[in-house]
């Protein structure tokens, strides 16, 4: 029996699994591809304070060892499910795994949609990118694409019109479906323009780097290249939270519905992370939400 079992071993998790040690319980950190969770696919991470730069692998690494330094433990199976019984929750995994906790973090973050191509999953943090604020400096004074025309499409282009060369903007539709506001201020950037009812159909790579983006345009049939150093993909996040829907209710988008808190509908499930519906997903807002977490979880056994 663990004091606290922590799903998904990302920032969140992770720092959650560091709080709770330090508190003196017990956890379990249960993670299903790679620990140190999304932050591992960054180059550069140029944004937690107090380390000017550092690498996302080397980041998720040090993270991990910080954890398990303190006595985490850890397994690398895929939660499957979350009950309660009474006071105790049991936890159960792809792998035939079944752990009791007196209480639970669901740390799960949050998946970007992609675009289904070849050779996608390689390139993501060697050329495809989700985050401008994150890796749009990595590409001062080159030229970048932006997949998508809604807000998060157009808001993020216009970071990166600051820095980059040249930003094309590739949309599917005949239409931006991101607010005027946006794309009255992308018009006025001469160094930004807009395909619509266009699509990419292949990633154009060279040595593992990508160099550009063959393009197939819906309307006319017509298909085209373009070079670019960079492609930052902004076609929607995917939570996986359905599983855990039952204990813990989800918003309109399917995120976890909590606040700072971090508290759900059910005593002792607390949720942390880019999983819970919040304004920025980052790793300072995860691991803040992992602090706060695993703080009210030893509260809920205190009580
Ligand atoms: C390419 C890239 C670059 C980024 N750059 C930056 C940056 O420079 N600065 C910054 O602050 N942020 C950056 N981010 C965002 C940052 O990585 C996230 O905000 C942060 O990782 C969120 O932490 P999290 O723990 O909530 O979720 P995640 O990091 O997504 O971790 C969740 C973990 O849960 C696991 N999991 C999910 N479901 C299950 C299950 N059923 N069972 C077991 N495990 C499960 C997942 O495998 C994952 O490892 C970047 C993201 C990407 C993808």
């Amino acid at each position: 029996m663990y004091d606290i079992l922590i799903v998904g071993g990302g920032p969140a998790g992770l720092t959650a699994a560091i709080y709770a040690l330090r508190a003196g319980r017990s956890a379990l950190v249960i993670e299903k591809n790679g620990f140190g969770g999304q932050i591992a696919f960054s180059p550069k991470v140029e944004n937690i304070p107090g380390t000017r730069t550092i690498s996302g692998a080397e980041f998720a690494d040090k993270l991990t060892d910080h954890a398990m330094d303190l006595g985490a433990e850890v397994e690398l199976e895929t939660v499957t499910a979350v009950e309660k019984s009474g006071d105790i929750f049991t936890v159960t995994t792809e792998e035939g795994g079944s752990y009791n906790a007196k209480a639970v973090i669901l740390a799960v973050g949050v998946k970007h949609r992609t675009l289904g191509l070849p050779g996608e999953e390689e390139l993501i943090g060697n050329g495809i990118s989700f985050c401008a604020v994150c890796d749009g400096a990595f590409y001062t004074g080159q030229d970048v694409a932006m997949i998508g025309g809604g807000n998060s499409a157009l808001q993020e282009a216009l970071l990166l019109a600051e820095v980059c060369n040249h930003v094309t903007i590739v949309q599917n539709l005949a239409f931006l479906t991101g607010e005027k506001k946006l794309a009255d201020a992308l018009a006025e950037k001469d160094n930004v323009s807009i395909l619509y009812s266009t699509v990419v159909s292949e990633y154009l790579t060279q040595d593992g780097a990508l160099t550009g983006l063959k393009l197939h345009n819906d309307a006319t049939g017509q298909e085209s290249e373009i070079a670019v150093n960079g492609t930052f993909l902004a076609v929607g996040l995917m939570p996986e939270n359905d599983a855990f829907a039952h204990l813990a209710s989800l918003n309109a988008w399917g995120y976890f519905d909590s606040d700072e808190s971090c508290t759900t509908a059910t005593a002792g499930l607390f949720v942390a992370g880019d999983c819970r519906s919040k304004y920025i997903r980052q790793v300072v807002t995860a691991a803040g939400d992992g602090a706060i977490a695993a703080m009210a979880a030893c509260k809920y056994l205190d009580r």
